[in-house]
């Protein structure tokens, strides 16, 4: 049986039997079991280039790896790839021509690390990692996150290749020079994947909003906003315009959505509509979400259509159009 309205109103009548005899809500909330078949292992992630990463993913979980593994690997196929103008070498600069790469990771322990305003390394994901698993904190930025970077053995490489370099001096004769918004220049590449354990991971990297203002950072690497695992309820990432996501610390809500007996589809929906109750200038922005539950479900909403993004699981590798909410 998945986590459903049924199993809500169950929980929620445990929860009052529980509180009436003392037991916090918190501590029903946990005693949640998700029983029947599940679908797993399963990947998804976010656009087009979600397939490529899939595959990668797909390499380890297909063997009975770890999800965190998984979501790691499938990510850095897309880093690595140099046309690809949204993610890791290649993605496009900001406004004053510095390619500067968000990224998180968060795995089934609840455990997770971040970069910011990192420069100059290809893959911001496995430093993600490495704060997770290495130091005591959550997010490193900018210039400290570079030299922890190179301290632990990557190297400082120029990530602005000629074809970005290109777009951008393109951008810089038509544009004036003021951080303007479209709905078309960002494409991070997040990716959840329950394994064949029935762990949940999830990760998330991106070149962020091409032409931003140097030092701005999106909602990538914010733990809540960009990414967000429980490994007893589900997960979920975010792509798009990134003020939007952390104003209403999208990921989050879409888990406690789905604690409180959501299905992923119907949190990804309710989390778009909480963007348009709250934000009133929504409407000249994307904002996507993908998410997965403990079972293997998924689901995905966006703001505006063409929002898409690719799954893999048992049948195969395939790519899923998004419904959206301004028709
Ligand atoms: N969410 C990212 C950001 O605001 C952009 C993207 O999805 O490509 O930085």
């Amino acid at each position: 049986m998945k986590l459903n309205r049924r199993n809500f109103i169950g929980k929620t009548i445990l929860a009052t039997a529980g509180s009436l005899i003392g037991f916090k809500y918190t501590y029903a909330q946990k005693t949640l079991i998700y029983k029947g078949k599940k679908n797993k292992p399963v990947v998804i992630s976010t656009w087009n280039h979600g397939l490529k990463a899939n595959e990668a993913a797909w390499e380890i979980l297909k063997n009975k790896g770890r999800a965190l593994d998984a979501v790691e690997k499938g990510v850095m196929a897309i880093e690595a790839d140099p046309d690809i103008l949204s993610v890791g070498l290649g993605g496009l600069p900001d406004r004053d021509g510095y390619v500067t790469l968000d990224a998180s990771i968060m795995d089934e322990t609840g455990n997770a690390g971040s970069v910011s305003f990192l420069q100059h390394i290809v893959h911001p994901i496995s430093v993600a990692r490495l704060v997770m698993e290495k130091t005591p904190h959550v997010m490193l930025a900018g210039e400290g996150a570079l030299q922890f970077a190179l301290l632990n053995g990557f190297k400082k490489e120029n990530l602005l290749t000629p074809k970005a370099k290109k777009a951008w001096e393109k951008w810089k004769k038509e544009a004036k020079y003021k951080p303007i918004i479209n709905i078309e220049n960002h494409d991070t590449i997040g990716m959840l994947a329950l394994d064949a354990d029935g762990n949940l991971s999830g990760a998330c990297t991106t070149s962020g909003l091409a032409y931003k203002m140097h030092g701005r950072v999106g909602d990538s690497p914010i733990i809540g906003a960009g990414i967000y695992v429980d490994n007893e309820v589900g997960a979920a990432v975010a792509t798009g315009m990134g003020e939007l996501v952390m104003k209403t610390l999208g990921s989050f809500l879409i888990v406690e959505f789905m604690r409180n007996g959501l299905s992923p589809q119907q949190a990804c929906e309710k989390a778009i509509n909480r963007i348009k109750q709250k934000l009133p200038n929504y409407k000249n922005f994307q904002i996507g979400y993908l998410a997965l539950n403990k079972t293997g479900e998924t689901g995905a909403y966006s703001l505006h259509k063409g929002f898409n993004y690719a799954k893999y699981d048992k049948k195969n590798n395939r790519m899923i159009e998004v419904d959206y909410l301004l028709k």
